[in-house]
């Protein structure tokens, strides 16, 4: 196996049990959110933050026979447990003026606590809006990828305890092959929305988190075309250096044109 590792979720497996929140807790040792309905969905857990590194989103569909329910009278439920990307090209990381985050050798993108100052840089350049700055302590945490557990050769916490495999892990390129499969499989059993998502057309240039599911990403909270904001750096400074050619062409012309009075 490389070393370079991914987590491959499958949405169409996930029954919404949050195991997988659970035992991210559970290994980071990370207090629980609260019982408090959100009031958008049946979930309590709201979106991943400072103290919530998985998230299952729960989304209420209309009812469609062998999603979440086979009675027309129900609504369907679309279930999908949400991650740090660790993006290839990663905006927090770029944005970081500390060196808090690096990459590691996996491919994750790690947040070392004891060299964050919490100034939250990453919190505004992540496109996905994982990050969070922990207000009672004020650093900011994420998804490490289970970094200590790799290290020694375990997989993640949550897609240990996932029951069903719809949170997998390993080597990225065969997990790249697995998702492919898997949708063509979807496609053949009539479920023609079934998509990839896995944003290597953009300037994210992948992620170590590629998702299978049905249907609209935006409806997971996943952007189709998410941007880091690094992006614009070399566009800016190439304006600003134009900016101050032209100033300094100015000031020349000026004092060549005060020398010939
Ligand atoms: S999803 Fe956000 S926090 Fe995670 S690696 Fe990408 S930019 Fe960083
Ligand atoms: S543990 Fe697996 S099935 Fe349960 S909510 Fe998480 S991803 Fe879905």
């Amino acid at each position: 196996m490389s070393p370079i590792t991914a987590f491959l979720t499958d949405s169409t497996l996930c029954i919404g049990c949050k195991a997988c929140e659970v035992a991210c807790k559970e290994w980071n040792g990370i207090s629980a959110d609260g019982l408090e309905f959100t009031g958008f969905s049946y979930d309590n857990t709201g979106a991943v933050g400072h103290s919530t590194w998985r998230h299952v989103k729960f989304v209420e569909q209309e009812p469609e026979t062998g999603l979440g329910g086979n009675a027309p009278d129900f609504p369907a439920w679309g279930f999908s447990s949400d991650v740090c990307k660790h993006c290839e090209r990663a905006g927090c990381l770029e944005a970081c003026p500390t060196g808090a985050i690096v990459r590691t050798e996996f491919g994750g993108v790690f947040i070392q606590p004891d060299v964050c100052n919490g100034c939250a840089y990453c919190v505004v350049t992540c496109p996905f809006g994982v990050v969070e700055k922990n207000k009672s302590d004020g650093r900011a945490f994420k998804c490490t990828f289970c970094y200590d557990r790799q290290k020694v050769g375990l997989q993640p916490a949550c897609a240990t305890a996932c029951p069903t495999e719809s949170i997998t892990f390993g080597d990225i390129n065969e997990l790249r092959r697995t998702a492919k499969e898997r949708v063509q499989q979807l496609r053949e059993r009539g479920m023609e929305d079934a998509g990839i998502y896995d944003p290597q057309h953009t300037s994210v240039e992948g992620t170590h988190s590629i998702f299978v599911m049905r249907g609209d990403p935006r409806s997971y909270n996943l952007p189709p075309d998410p941007e880091t904001p690094g992006l614009y750096l070399s566009a800016g400074w190439r304006s600003a250096a134009i900016a101050a050619g032209a100033i300094f062409a100015g000031a020349l012309l000026a004092f060549l044109g005060d020398g010939d009075r």
